[in-house]
């Protein structure tokens, strides 16, 4: 394996101390660190302001990333796109980049694979294999950037009634990160809250905290300290049961942090941030998807200042479920409502290409539309 150290790992004091120690003046750091998360150089060779002794020795000294693009699929015209990136220790991983008329979303995996074993997602079924380093999770999120940039030209051939809607859009600006990919972000604090002060640094990336979102399984220790960081990202909690026998069939993970020890630590969330979550809510026919099940759902939800994202199923091989018919989803959003808690249906995108929640195994499942080098 290759040792040299991957700049995307190093935040700006490490770029500091490493160019102190190659006797390069003070201001290079900044201007490396610049080229890194502004111009989204993606070689040492593109940093023209660099002097070519220096370029030559980040080429030989470090690495500018350790993600290897092994395959990119395409779906929904072009505008869902997912990456298969290869570690240099043949661990892979999956981000997905969604582009809308109005923003453009990636998200991004945490872990190559995930411990928390829920039966119903594809990513659970793999086991873990490794924590992603800060820099791993940072590089998908500039990958997503770069990739944007070459979407234009393809979408100015599409039918004049799409290209108002999407070269109408800012499209080519990616506006959220959602680390809602493999693994889960709080079973890797650390490195994960890391790869966000990254993304969201003024003097870099400046990614917006509101314009990012994480997604966990539910341990409350990790909601505890989200509450207390400095940057106000957005929370969204996989709920998926009304009660904790279902959940706990369901979610492993529920057995260590009940509903009402998750509940808990989302009302603290609430009372110390201000901030409305979400709650994720996965609909399987005939498991959860019950109108009764919504009105105890409604019940268990009230006063907490939320909204819920129901999100149909979407199928893993070799999963015994099924997924919620159209009528079924509606009644439960609607019993939902009317039970006074906020809920909308999540808008799919990338079914056919296993891109879709819950679908990331780092495989080739479903069927590739389209294969790019
Ligand atoms: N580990 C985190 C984040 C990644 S999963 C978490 O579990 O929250 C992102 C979302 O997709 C979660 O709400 C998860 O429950 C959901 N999901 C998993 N498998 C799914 C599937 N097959 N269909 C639809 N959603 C799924
Ligand atoms: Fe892991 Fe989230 Fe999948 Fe559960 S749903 S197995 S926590 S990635």
């Amino acid at each position: 394996m290759n040792e040299l150290p991957n700049l995307y790992d190093l935040a700006l004091p490490d770029i500091e101390r490493m160019l102190g120690e190659w006797g390069q003046p003070a201001y290079r750091a900044r201007q490396l660190y610049r080229q890194l998360y502004v111009n989204l150089a993606d070689s040492p060779t593109a940093m023209t302001d660099l002097p070519v002794a220096l370029r030559e020795r980040l080429a030989t000294e470090t690495r500018m990333g350790v993600l290897e693009l092994a395959r990119l699929q395409t779906a929904d015209e072009g505008l869902t796109r997912k990456a298969l990136f290869r570690l240099p220790d043949g661990a892979v991983v999956e981000s997905v980049l969604m582009v809308y008329p109005d923003r453009a979303t990636v998200c991004v995996s945490t872990q190559a694979g995930c411990a928390m074993g829920c039966v119903f997602c594809a990513t659970g079924r793999m086991g873990l294999l490794r924590n992603l380093s800060p820099g791993e999770i940072v590089e998908q999120v500039l990958w997503a950037a770069r990739d944007l940039r070459t979407i234009e030209p393809r979408t100015k051939n599409r039918e004049p009634k799409d290209r108002v809607s999407v070269l109408g859009s800012r499209f080519s600006v990616l506006t959220n990160v959602v680390f809602m990919g493999m693994g889960e972000p709080f079973a890797n604090y650390d490195r994960w809250w890391r790869s966000v002060e990254r993304l969201h640094d003024p003097e870099g990336f400046n990614m917006g905290a509101r314009n990012m979102t994480v997604s966990t399984v539910g341990l409350a220790p990790g909601i505890h300290r989200l509450a207390g960081e400095s940057l106000p990202i957005n929370l969204a909690i996989s709920l998926h049961a009304p009660d904790d026998a279902l959940r706990s069939e369901m979610m492993p993970v529920n057995r260590r942090y009940p509903i009402a020890a998750l509940l808990d630590a989302t009302r603290e969330y609430i009372a110390r941030t201000n901030r409305r979550v979400s709650f994720e809510y996965v609909l399987l026919q005939g498991k959860n998807d019950d109108p009764a099940q919504a009105a105890a759902l409604a019940k268990l939800l009230r006063g907490i200042l939320c909204h819920v994202n129901l999100i149909p199923w979407n199928p893993v091989p070799g999963a015994p479920l099924g997924r919620s018919e159209r009528a079924r989803v509606l009644r439960f959003q609607q019993e939902l409502q009317a039970g006074g808690i906020p809920c909308t249906v999540r808008v799919e995108r990338g079914v056919a290409i296993a891109a879709a929640c819950g679908q990331l195994a780092g495989a080739p499942v479903g069927a590739p539309l389209t294969i790019e080098p």
